[in-house]
């Protein structure tokens, strides 16, 4: 990492590596570092999502209402198979 310079328009840095970030398969770098709050908040802000009353968590992956409700936000389902190992499809 490069030293930061006072007028650096950088004011934050996060290093990331190889460790599970979170309790669920949903948590991923954007929701853990809290780069997703921003980006649900300005989708909330939309002329269209005020007008439908939408808020942040409608913009969620997490919440019901905002989530896919068959993988429960997770992206994929799990397929159960009689004579073979279960697989992943993706939703
Ligand atoms: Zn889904």
């Amino acid at each position: 990492i490069s030293q930061i310079v006072a007028d650096d328009p950088v004011d934050r840095l996060v290093t990331v590596d190889q460790k599970p970030i979170g309790r669920t398969p949903r948590s991923n770098l954007a929701t853990y570092t809290g780069l997703f709050d921003a980006v649900r908040a300005a989708f909330a802000a939309t002329p269209a999502a005020r007008s439908r009353g939408f808020g942040a968590g409608r913009f969620s992956f997490n919440v019901a209402g905002g989530r896919c409700e068959t993988c429960l936000g997770e992206g994929s389902v799990t397929v159960e198979l009689l004579f073979l190992p279960g697989s992943y499809a993706l939703c």
